[in-house]
């Protein structure tokens, strides 16, 4: 996921295991993933029991209902039994179970627990005879958390509605009741049954067209674990970017999507240089309406992205390339719980990094470093001061908290730096061998941080003296803050942007400041500095010369509020309504509403502006934005 701070977050691995061919609508045993099962370790925030029985397929028929905001149908739950247990428990959260039977037809025995917040239910099923499936009539409520449903005027055609998932930590269980643990990875087929007018699509293999009757099938062949069940339904119009991907959108926007996303192909065929071939066949991205709460979210197949890295300068396009990246490090290799997140994201922004460096340059790539790097210290300076050093470990302890905690920059970027840590003492050659080896070895596998501490050693560090010892995995994984020996990445481009910034405030005269060949990422390294001084009568002399205020790129405008907000440059302040009240992205509002409640008036003012923007949001930013202003 991106859930970046900064505007960063974007095989044939051979499959080990090839699954039978499934038809769609047949849901039998042929469709089963047959991988030898790995034991998992518990999952604290699963009420799952996949070491006895686990669920190896879904097969789902669901109606999206956009009057009672709701999806409706079975799910055909598939399994494996692994051990002696006659009792399978499966994660379910705002959902109303209507039956559950058995093959034979009879009722399945079944209780739900008490909701525990975050966590939901325990759906214990009872499977005498080691039954092959279950079948699941249920809906979801209409407040299901992981869904979105946005009336037409909350999109950008303003004519249909628009409804998308995000299953990301835990929310899978709110529309689908399943095993919601990352270690259990299953195979899916789906028919979905909307309005006609009205294009489905979901993180399995779609069409490209809308069908005359409002009926879509799906199939995932390839296992996928439950944070990566996704599905968008709106009116969305499809163009192909190359060989193998292409983007989705509404039809307004995507001529822009499209040549934002030109370099889609290229993007693809770099990964696949470095570390083997693509495993999902096609790599779609869709664009989704403003809500969406993150950056992109690498569901399998069919990325999602905000519409706020459409800048019209291709500057933020590196979001694509994460969550490009994530079909290796998380969708292939998973981790097996949250506690192992940076297993997920460190690997992908490392990964992210050199895609963007193999296509941009390494000029580029070094920006794009240097500002992690300035990212992870606010976020470790932050989450000591609210008195979390543990969350600054890379293997966390989650135990009874929403994983969202963990859902930080330290997984991020201190997970990147880490391995940067180990490519400049092994060599990049031989890293990026033991990279390669690493993915198509463990495709389709849970990972956890010991194991691939382990892994590391025997495949890498073993064969470099001492380099475990310089390296000090401890300090990394286990130990708090940044470890002393962490890469310092510096960037001349950036030098550029600092002498004419202090040029510009020796002298207080806009003509000082050089921006020849300025991308975003100088103007977001200008403005972050400029923050630490800024004063009115500068960032007013800024406005008048280059417009920042009216700006169309939302990354400049985040940190631009932010520097409006410090010196009450009340000029600013229509516009940074407009964006509240338009942008749901967590990452931009986050440090917007935290900066505004500092101030008696100014949390008055963001108050109000909240009430006006709830419907914008999704429960996600809701939440957090909520957290913020009533802490
Ligand atoms: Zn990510």
């Amino acid at each position: 996921m991106c859930l970046k701070i900064n505007f960063n977050r974007i095989g044939t691995i051979i499959l080990p295991i090839l699954l039978a061919a499934c038809s769609m609508h047949s849901s039998n045993q042929s469709e089963v993933n047959t991988q030898e099962p790995i034991m998992l370790s518990p999952d604290v925030h699963s009420f799952s029991n996949p070491n006895e029985i686990r669920v190896n397929h879904l097969s789902l028929d669901l109606r999206v209902d956009f009057d009672k905001k709701i999806l409706s149908g079975t799910a055909k739950v598939f399994l494996s039994h692994l051990g002696d247990q006659d009792t399978l428990h499966l994660d379910s959260r705002q959902l109303v179970i209507h039956s559950i039977t058995l093959p034979d037809g009879s009722n399945a025995t079944y209780s739900l627990t008490k909701p525990i917040e975050f966590f939901g239910s325990d759906l214990a099923v009872l499977v005498p005879g080691k039954a092959a499936f279950i079948r699941i009539e249920y809906e979801t409520e209409p407040g299901a958390e992981a869904l979105d449903w946005m009336m037409p005027e909350q999109t950008a055609g303003g004519k249909h509605p628009f409804m998308f998932s995000q299953s990301q930590a835990i929310l899978a269980r709110t529309w689908l009741p399943l095993q919601d643990s990352p270690g259990v990875k299953f195979t899916y087929d789906a028919t979905i049954h909307t309005n006609p007018e009205l294009l489905a699509v979901m993180s399995a293999e779609n069409g490209h067209d809308k069908t005359t009757n409002g009926v879509y099938h799906f199939k995932m062949d390839q296992p996928v674990s439950s944070y990566l069940m996704a599905i968008a339904v709106g009116d969305l119009q499809f163009q192909s970017l190359g060989r193998n991907c292409g983007v989705f959108s509404e039809p307004g926007m995507l001529p822009k999507a499209a040549w934002e996303f030109a370099d889609m192909q290229s993007m693809i065929d770099s990964a696949e240089a470095l570390y083997g071939p693509y495993a999902w066949g096609q790599y779609d991205v869709v664009v989704l309406p403003p809500s969406f709460p993150f950056g992109g979210m690498e569901n399998p197949r069919l990325t999602f992205a905000t519409p706020t890295i459409i800048a019209g300068d291709r500057s933020l396009v590196s979001l694509i390339a994460h969550e490009l990246a994530h079909s290796w490090s998380g969708n292939l290799v998973t981790n097996e719980t949250w506690n192992d997140f940076w297993l997920n994201e460190g690997f992908t922004v490392y990964f992210e990094q050199r895609i963007m460096e193999k296509i941009y340059g390494k000029p580029y790539a070094e920006m794009l470093t240097v500002l992690g790097m300035e990212e992870l210290k606010l976020t470790v300076a932050d989450l000591e001061e609210e008195g979390r050093p543990n969350d600054t470990h890379l293997f966390l302890n989650l135990d009874g908290r929403n994983p969202d905690d963990g859902l930080t920059d330290i997984a991020y970027e201190k997970g990147r730096f880490f391995l940067q840590t180990v490519e400049r003492e092994v060599g990049r050659d031989a890293f990026d061998e033991f990279l390669k080896d690493y993915f198509t070895e463990n495709a389709f596998k849970p990972m956890n941080t010991k194991r691939f501490l382990d892994y590391l050693k025997d495949h890498l560090l073993d064969k470099h003296a001492g380099s475990a010892e310089r390296i000090n995995i401890d300090a990394w994984v286990y130990g708090p803050g940044i470890p002393a020996n962490s890469p310092k990445p510096e960037s001349a481009e950036f030098m550029r942007v600092e002498n004419s910034l202090n040029a510009f405030m020796a002298s207080g005269n806009v003509d000082d400041i050089d921006t020849s060949g300025w991308t975003t990422h100088h103007w977001l390294h200008f403005l972050r500095d400029f923050k630490k001084n800024a004063n009115l009568d500068l960032v007013v002399k800024l406005d008048d010369a280059y417009h920042l205020t009216s700006s169309g790129n939302n990354e400049i405008l985040c940190d631009w509020f932010q520097i409006a907000i410090s010196t009450q440059y009340k000029l600013a302040y229509p516009s940074m309504e407009r964006f509240l009240t338009s942008v749901g992205r967590r990452k931009f509002l986050t440090p917007i509403y935290k900066l505004l409640v500092t101030r008696p008036e100014d949390k008055k003012w963001a108050e109000a502006v909240f009430e006006k923007a709830k419907p914008v949001y999704h429960a996600v930013s809701e939440n957090t934005i909520s957290d913020v202003l009533n802490p």
